[in-house]
């Protein structure tokens, strides 16, 4: 159902991160859209950060695709969608049920998910979808399944504002998953009693609420918490009750521990760890929150349940402010491990290596095909594209050839694969690989549900309608599946009669006893669906009010393996290794203000004002050993490819390791694509790449000349060995650097502006030959078409004034000066970069405040500029800058 409405507000969820926020999204009469939280949501309670606030900047029809197309001409959805079932057909006929797979995304809905599992698993006969989750969460999946004989997250949200103790393993909450990092916040600020440690080889922003910070060695966890299962066991700090009632295999777990050498692993000092130790067993309220550090990792499972044993040796599972937590990536990276989205399971939390569940799903749907056995996890499935097992892929609301490792590989594979279908709703680097292009519904204009990491399904709403002929993900493979000849399995009359057949799979069979059970749902009317609130699962049919139902789980065992008993797993610590043509370790992630391969948030200006570039975050040892300074362009080098990008001398890095962000492409981008570096090294229980330890080298990138650019327009081919473009409020910055002077600067200032040969524009230069500084600005009808500032080192202008002046309508001899100088003059300071993106308060006006008028807390900072008032997701930024003057001023 569409909302269309003349000022009409939908309570809707947002479509980032697996906080899973509640979105009121209100559509005035003339078609603008305006974004808040969602008070009355049990996610957040009105918050959003910063990405959240800006999803009115992201939609729209900008670069949106609205028609199919088939062999690079516009098709009608009729031929396009016979192209895709006859080619899926051929390749099932030629080569076998195997010959096909879907690759996915946690981006889908729930619907979607069903839909596309139920087509591949049940009537196709392969279990070869995978979904893009298997990248983020994959190892906590295994690493629950291999301890609870299940994939659940015991505990909730509030859990970790009712802790005593909150340890945050490989997470950068205050970034990944503000709004949750905000509820901590929120908690520890009215007691301050409440203990938050983070284990993290990097000090992340999340480290500015933490009392301890572990900077344990890339990929020491196993040992960490191996040594604190020994410290817990030799000094009696256990919940024998608990062992002997509801475990196996604690004596064995323990005896591997025995074995660990925390300190030598770790490289912490004894001290450091005996004091988070004898923390960890004195207090009883306990949380342990993990995420990518600890799941991508060639020993991400084995991590998990490091974790994991501890909590279970203590007891402190599935009451109130205590237990493991799993914090997901992707807004439905849940929902698609509970309906089968992964190669290895079936709808419903089924297993499919389980004869019995397999039969149970067959029956269900009556299937005529049913997969026999798992499915190819997303690395082998491109390694079998690659290697021509695949002749026909669909890939759906991902783009692997960004963000998968090795993505170079990936892109050669998909050359050459026979046959690849791309749904998505805009062009990508991946989406020119596609025989077939088919148009899919944002979000805003698609319904269906998505699940938090906390268990809660919420909808999400349409309330705009689809540009052109696009279509949602779960349309598209129904019609495939009707074409494909299943006609009434695939004969749904809405999204609502997704849901109902999910909900009811789910229940049926009660005898298999299972966790995910949302039953109550079976019978929704369509009104209800539609208003349907958040709840979290389970949901049995004929159980009472939310507040009346399970919570959590666990506190009294009831684990789903076949005696009810949780395993204990002896896990066995790995170090990483280096060589000396790769002596650094690289780490790979998220920043605050951008999403994955930025297709929708790179359209906001304000998301791309914070960082707008491709960094190196290098610590000052490493950076000063290797003759770097801070902004210089560096490569970084792997056995599997190459990047340019800044780089970020810092002391929060670890010496021996780099950092370095995930979302730039090769669309704006000329070298930022950074998983092509990540060597396609997998976790060998879960599957998942290990995209945070990747061997690698850095140097200096010997540039001629480096520059910065803003212009009116996108810039097209771009040719320079370094060049990154972001939005901005009327246009596009540009960073550049090469390693030849062109020989025209005015001729490269107008290739970049598209003012080649323009006579009605007015050209003003600056050239200075001797120190070889050039600035070249173009001026149309009053208003600037572009500028370029150039010098041998990187170029320092202020990018905030220049980015701001393609919004001034006139500029007289003064503006023009200042426009050639990139400075807005004495009486106007330079913000700096932007630190504060819903009120663009730069980084020299933060700093101005703290060290010129003594402000010495977030909170009088937020009261004299707003800077950290409304998301808050600078918040941690602005403690760090003021604890940072703090120490310079100590000095
Ligand atoms: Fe969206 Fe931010 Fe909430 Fe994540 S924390 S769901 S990105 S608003």
């Amino acid at each position: 159902m569409l909302h269309t409405e003349p000022t009409s507000s939908i309570r809707t969820a947002c479509p980032y991160c697996g906080v899973g926020c509640g979105v009121i999204a209100t559509v005035e009469r003339d078609g603008a859209v305006s974004i808040k939280g969602d008070p009355d949501h049990p996610a957040n309670f009105g918050r959003l950060c910063s990405k959240g606030s800006a999803l009115a900047d992201t939609i729209g029809t900008e670069g949106r695709l609205t028609r199919p197309v088939v062999d690079g001409q516009p098709a009608t959805w009729d031929a396009a969608l016979d192209r895709v079932a006859g080619e899926f057909r051929r390749a099932i006929a030629e080569h076998g049920p195997d010959s096909v797979a879907f690759y996915v995304s946690g981006q889908i809905l729930t619907e979607d998910y069903y839909v596309a599992n139920k087509l591949m698993k049940g009537f196709i006969g392969s279990a070869n979808i995978d979904t893009n989750s298997r990248l983020c969460m994959a190892s906590s999946v295994a690493g629950h399944r291999r301890a609870f004989g299940t994939d659940t997250v015991p505990g909730t949200y509030e859990d970790l504002e009712q802790a005593d103790l909150v340890v945050l393993v490989g997470s950068n909450l205050a970034w990944c998953h503000p709004v949750l990092y905000q509820r901590l916040a929120a908690a520890k600020k009215a007691r301050p009693e409440l203990n938050v440690v983070v284990i993290d080889p990097r000090r992340t922003a999340t480290c500015e609420l933490a009392d301890t910070h572990l900077a344990i060695r890339p990929g020491s966890d196993v040992a960490l918490f191996n040594g604190l299962l020994d410290w817990l066991a030799s000094g009696n700090h256990l919940d024998r009750a608990y062992i002997d009632a509801h475990t196996i295999g604690f004596e064995a777990a323990v005896a591997e521990a025995r074995l660990a050498d925390p300190v030598g692993a770790t490289g912490l000092e004894r001290a450091a760890i005996d004091r988070f130790y004898g923390l960890f067993a004195g207090t009883e309220r306990v949380v342990t929150v993990y995420s990518q550090g600890v799941n991508q990792s060639e020993q991400g499972t084995d991590k998990v349940n490091a974790i994991l044993n501890c909590h279970l040796a203590t007891g402190r599972i599935g009451r109130p402010g205590m237990g493991p937590f799993s914090v997901t990536g992707q807004p439905n990276a849940m929902g698609g491990r509970e309906v089968g989205g992964l190669a290895n399971q079936l709808a419903g939390h089924l297993d499919l290596a389980d004869p019995e569940h397999r039969a149970a799903v067959k029956t269900f749907w009556r299937a005529p095909a049913m997969a026999e056995q798992p499915g190819l996890k997303a690395v082998d499935l491109f390694k079998a594209v690659d290697d021509g097992r695949i002749k026909a892929l669909w890939i759906m609301s991902t783009n692997p050839v960004v963000s998968l490792p090795d993505a170079d590989r990936v892109a050669a594979a998909l050359a050459k694969c026979p046959f690849v279908v791309v749904s998505d709703v805009v062009e990508t680097d991946t989406t020119r690989f596609a025989h077939v292009l088919l148009p899919a519904s944002a979000w805003g204009e698609k319904d269906g549900t998505v699940t938090n990491s906390e268990r809660r399904i919420s909808r999400q709403r349409a309330f705009m309608p689809a540009p052109g002929a696009a279509r949602p993900d779960w349309w598209q493979m129904a019609d495939v599946g009707r074409r494909m000849g299943f006609a009434e399995a695939f004969a749904y009359g809405g999204v609502a009669d997704v849901f109902r057949e999910y909900a009811a799979q789910s229940a049926f069979r009660p005898e298999l006893r299972r966790d995910f059970d949302i039953g109550a749902c079976a019978g929704l009317s369509d009104g209800e669906y539609e208003t349907l609130e958040p709840f979290q699962w389970p949901w049995p049919a004929g159980a009472g009010a939310e507040r009346e139902r399970q919570k959590r789980f666990f506190a009294e065992g009831g684990f789903y393996t076949a005696d009810r008993r949780a395993r204990f797993v002896a896990v066995r610590p790995r170090a990483l290794a280096t060589t000396s043509a790769f002596p650094l370790i690289m780490n790979t992630g998220r920043v605050r203000d951008q999403w994955h391969t930025m297709t929708r948030s790179g359209l906001s200006a304000k998301l791309s004002a914070h960082l707008a570039e491709p960094y190196c975050e290098i610590a000052t040892i490493d950076a000063a050993r290797l003759g770097i300074r801070p902004a210089d362009l560096v490569e970084v080098t792997t056995a599997q490819g190459r990047a340019i990008v800044r780089a970020l001398v810092s002391d929060r890095q670890q010496a021996g390791t780099v950092f370095v962000p995930i979302h730039w492409t090769g669309r704006n981008s000329s070298a930022g694509r950074v998983d092509a570096l990540v060597a396609a090294v997998t976790d060998p229980i879960s599957g998942q790449p290990a995209s945070k330890a990747t061997a690698c080298r850095v140097a200096r990138f010997q540039a001629r000349w480096y520059g910065f650019a803003v212009s009116a327009v996108e810039p097209e081919n771009l040719s320079a060995d370094y060049w990154v473009t972001a939005k901005s409020k009327a246009g596009w910055r540009i960073e550049l650097g090469c390693t030849n002077e062109p020989e025209d600067w005015a001729g490269l200032a107008d290739a970049i502006f598209g003012t080649q040969g323009r006579d009605d524009v007015e050209r003003i230069a600056y050239h200075d030959a001797g120190s070889g500084r050039h600035r070249v600005a173009v001026i149309r009808d009053g208003r600037l078409v572009g500028a370029l500032y150039a010098a041998p080192e990187p170029v320092e202008v202020s990018r905030a004034f220049a980015a701001k002046a393609l919004e001034q309508d006139e500029f007289d001899a003064g503006d023009r000066m200042r426009l050639l100088a990139g400075r807005p003059g004495q009486d106007r300071p330079d913000p700096g970069a932007i630190v504060c993106a819903c009120f663009e308060v730069g980084v020299n006006t933060i700093m101005a405040a703290i060290t010129q008028d003594g402000l010495a807390t977030v909170d009088a900072i937020g009261a004299a500029l707003r800077a950290g008032t409304n998301c808050g997701s600078c918040r941690s930024e602005i403690q760090r800058m003021i604890s940072h003057a703090r120490v310079a001023q100590a000095g």
